[in-house]
This record gives structure tokens, C-alpha cells and sequence, in this order.
């Protein structure tokens, strides 16, 4: 069984007190692993039968056994599925950096231990600026020399020529950072500004990399040929523009990384990325089952829920409330769903429309079930979607990780273990 290797006590401990997945303590985020590996098997044969390189990102779960199982290109004693056999991995803020690396050095997480992934390619896709943040880069890039080669994202000539004086020379790669239409960092690719991107090349030298053109407002846009052509007409367009220029410069553009999980295929098929970095592809939420719904099939599954506790019957006789309020639900991008009433784990995008979450504040929700339903009982658990899975993640400590059984139904599933997110935090 799992051995937490930090002291913060798991919602879950495995063994005689909880059984089953119903027993489970609430409120706690559940991931069912059978669903995550048919997300990271889609993602690697789609890989495998197209040449483009994948580098999923880790700040969707910020939860080191899941990255090791994203990377991992090879089944293990301890776990016989072949692995998502990810090229790199992406982490957004140095805390997500900092958790990564220390997993890498020290043994990975809490239950695959046992792998060998050679030197783990990593790219923090953010720029690192001023002095403070760029030493806090330096001790971990040294802390993880040899075990991981890192790289980060540039846009600002001073800004590299103030990394490449406190830091030492070919110790980190440089990604150039392109604005491919998000307006929220890169340089805009306008003919005038053409020079400054060859001229952060040039001052990257030896340890440049490639390009970053990432453009994070399409990954919704929910009618597919609509997605297809803005991707078209911005990502695309502009990768392909800087590296003509970079070409006839006599420069080697290198890689070229973008596309999140609502557009990967579409950068993926236009021949000049070479490489994409979905991440919510691998547990998903609401937000994006609108867009996988609008593929004709679904691709990924929801493999994440909340599991939440109704605590009070008394109020009102169409209500219950739970314990999942505000700090254990992410309510920015909208409102969580209930998952179908059917009982089976693998969740394909049905949600049930008759039961609605509202805050109850903090520490509550209310579930309103319309229609005359039955509600549950005072105990009794339910599982809700996230609309938007990343910041969800990041308000618990542990997940809860479960696997289905013969029938695929909730009865019949098992608890392997408890992983910790040890990225979580407004990151660094
Ligand atoms: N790459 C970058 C730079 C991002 O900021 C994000 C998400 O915000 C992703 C990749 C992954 O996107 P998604 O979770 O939509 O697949
Ligand atoms: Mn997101």
C-alpha cells in the first residue's frame, strides 16, 4: 500500500477502515487511473502516428506520480501499463518546477519508485525575471543536474542577458517566446519586430531550444471549424512566419511547442509544430467535455471527480447540503456538475441536469435535485465534475486514486492508494 512521503494526512488511509469507493472521506478529489491511461494512450498513439512530440503539462495536477506515469515509455514491474511515453513535460511556475525536479531526484512519487527515465526534459513555459526568481532557478536547476535539463521562455533581450550573468553558461535551454494572438507575453511577430526575436536567438546561442506558440484563448472555442480555422489563421500562421524568417536568417528555428488539449491536433497536423503540450486531456472537466462533445465523439474522458458528503437534509425538502463549498470548489470558469446518474466510473460527458450545485459558502454547497427527484440521504456521497480542472486540483492536497473493476460501476471499483499534489499553491 501507498506510503505518504510527506506527513499531511490523506483523506483516504487504505486498508481495513475503507473498502470501498463509497466509504471514501469527503470532501476529496478522486481520479480513476483506468480512465487516465485510456486519456494518455489516445494521446500517445495519436503521437506515435503522427511524429509530433508531446509534452503534457504538469500544471493540471501538479501530482509527481502522475507526471512519472505521463513519461513513463515502459511497463514496470510494479505497473505493467506501457506508460504515456511523453517526450518532456511543461510546468507553469517555479513552485510546479521545484516539485517536479525534487519528485525526479528523489525517487518520483508515492508509488512508482522503481522507474528509469533517463534525464527528464522540462519546460517551464514562463519567463523568470529578476534576480530573486532567476536564483531560485539556479538552485533548482543545479539541484537536478543531471537528472533533468531545464528550459524556460524569453521575450526580453535584457531579461536573457540578466539570466545568462547569473547563471551558468549552456545550464538551462531558452525557448523564445512568440505572441501568437493571446496578448499575454511574446514578441508580436510584426515585420518590425522580426530582428528582436533573431536577436534573442542569437543571445541565447548554444542553449537556445526553439519557439513557444501557444495560444491559450482558442483551446474552447467550442464549434470545431471555427477552432480549426482561428488556429489556422493565428498559432500556425505566426509559427510559420518566424520560422521562415529564422530559416532565411540561416538560423535552425528548433522546436516549435504549442497547443493545448482543445487544439493539439489541429497545430499538430499543420506541419510546423513540432510539438504540443495539452494538459487537461488527462483528468478533464465540463468546460472541455463541451468541447470533446463538439468532436462528434468524445476523445477524453472526465477521469477526476469531487466527492462530496451530503452533512444536512433539514432545510428545505428539494435540497441537500454537502461539504464541498467554495475551498474545495473552484467556481471562476462556472459550476460543477453532477455526474450521470448512472453508477459506472468511466464518466463520458453525461451529467445529470436535474441536480444543481450552488455555494452554501466555504465549507457548504447546496445540490437543488428538480423534478421531484429522490435525494440522498444523510452520509450518503456524490460525485461532481469540475467545470475547470486545474485550479480545482490545486485546492486539495491528496488524490484519491481508484480503479475500476470488471463492470466498470462504482461497487465494483477499488482504492490503490493516495498521491499528493505537492505543486499545488499560487505558484512561485
Ligand atoms: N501550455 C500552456 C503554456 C498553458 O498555459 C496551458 C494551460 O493553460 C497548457 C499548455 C495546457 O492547456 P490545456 O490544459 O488546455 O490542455
Ligand atoms: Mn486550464
Amino acid at each position: 500500500s501507498a506510503i505518504p512521503y510527506n506527513p499531511i494526512p490523506s483523506p483516504t488511509p487504505v486498508g481495513p477502515l475503507v473498502d470501498t469507493i463509497k466509504e471514501i472521506d469527503t470532501p476529496s478529489l478522486v481520479v480513476n487511473l483506468d480512465a487516465v491511461k485510456r486519456n494518455l494512450t489516445k494521446l500517445r498513439s495519436w503521437s506515435t502516428s503522427t511524429s509530433v512530440r508531446i509534452r503534457p503539462h504538469y500544471k493540471t495536477h501538479k501530482c509527481p506520480d502522475l507526471a512519472e506515469l505521463t513519461l513513463r515509455k515502459f511497463p514496470t514491474k510494479t505497473c505493467p501499463f506501457p506508460g504515456g511515453g511523453a517526450d518532456g513535460i511543461c510546468v507553469q511556475t517555479l513552485d510546479e518546477l521545484s516539485s517536479l525536479t525534487s519528485a525526479i531526484t528523489s525517487g518520483w512519487g508515492t508509488t512508482w519508485t522503481s522507474s528509469n527515465h533517463g534525464i527528464v526534459d522540462v519546460l517551464l513555459t514562463n519567463s523568470v525575471v529578476g534576480v530573486r526568481k532567476i536564483s531560485r532557478f539556479r538552485s533548482i536547476i543545479e539541484a537536478c543536474k543531471g537528472k533533468a535539463n531545464v528550459s524556460l521562455l524569453c521575450d526580453d533581450i535584457d531579461n536573457l542577458r540578466n539570466l545568462n550573468e547569473l547563471l551558468p553558461h549552456s545550464s538551462f535551454g531558452v525557448f523564445v517566446e512568440v505572441n501568437v494572438g493571446q496578448n499575454r507575453g511574446g514578441i508580436t511577430p510584426t515585420p518590425s519586430n522580426l530582428p528582436n526575436i533573431l536577436e534573442l536567438v542569437k543571445e541565447a546561442g548554444s542553449s537556445y531550444r526553439g519557439l513557444h506558440c501557444y495560444h491559450g484563448l482558442l483551446q474552447h472555442v467550442n464549434n470545431s471549424s471555427d477552432r480549426v480555422s482561428q488556429v489556422m489563421s493565428t498559432s500556425v500562421k505566426s509559427a510559420r512566419e518566424v520560422k521562415a524568417y529564422l530559416t532565411s536568417n540561416g538560423v535552425d528555428p528548433g522546436v516549435i511547442t504549442g497547443g493545448g488539449t482543445g487544439t493539439y491536433f489541429i497545430e499538430g497536423s499543420a506541419n510546423v509544430h513540432t510539438e504540443v503540450q495539452p494538459g487537461s486531456f488527462l483528468l478533464g472537466d465540463t468546460e472541455y467535455g463541451d468541447v470533446e462533445m463538439s468532436k462528434g465523439a468524445p476523445e477524453f474522458e472526465h477521469a477526476c471527480w469531487i466527492n462530496t458528503g451530503v452533512c444536512s437534509v433539514a432545510s428545505t425538502s428539494s435540497c441537500v447540503v454537502v461539504d464541498a463549498g467554495s475551498k474545495a470548489v473552484d467556481l471562476v470558469a462556472g459550476k460543477p456538475s453532477v455526474t450521470d446518474k448512472g453508477d459506472r466510473m468511466g464518466f463520458t460527458g453525461k451529467r445529470d441536469e436535474e441536480v444543481r450545485y450552488s455555494s452554501g459558502g466555504d465549507d457548504h454547497g447546496v445540490l437543488t435535485f428538480e423534478g421531484g427527484r429522490d435525494r440522498p440521504g444523510m452520509g450518503e456521497s456524490v460525485r461532481m465534475v469540475p467545470r475547470h480542472i486545474d485550479p480545482n486540483v490545486n485546492l486539495f492536497d491528496w488524490i484519491v486514486v481508484v480503479e475500476e473493476g470488471e463492470k466498470g460501476e462504482m461497487e465494483d471499483g477499488s482504492i490503490k492508494g493516495t498521491w499528493r499534489i505537492t505543486g499545488r499553491g499560487v505558484g512561485c
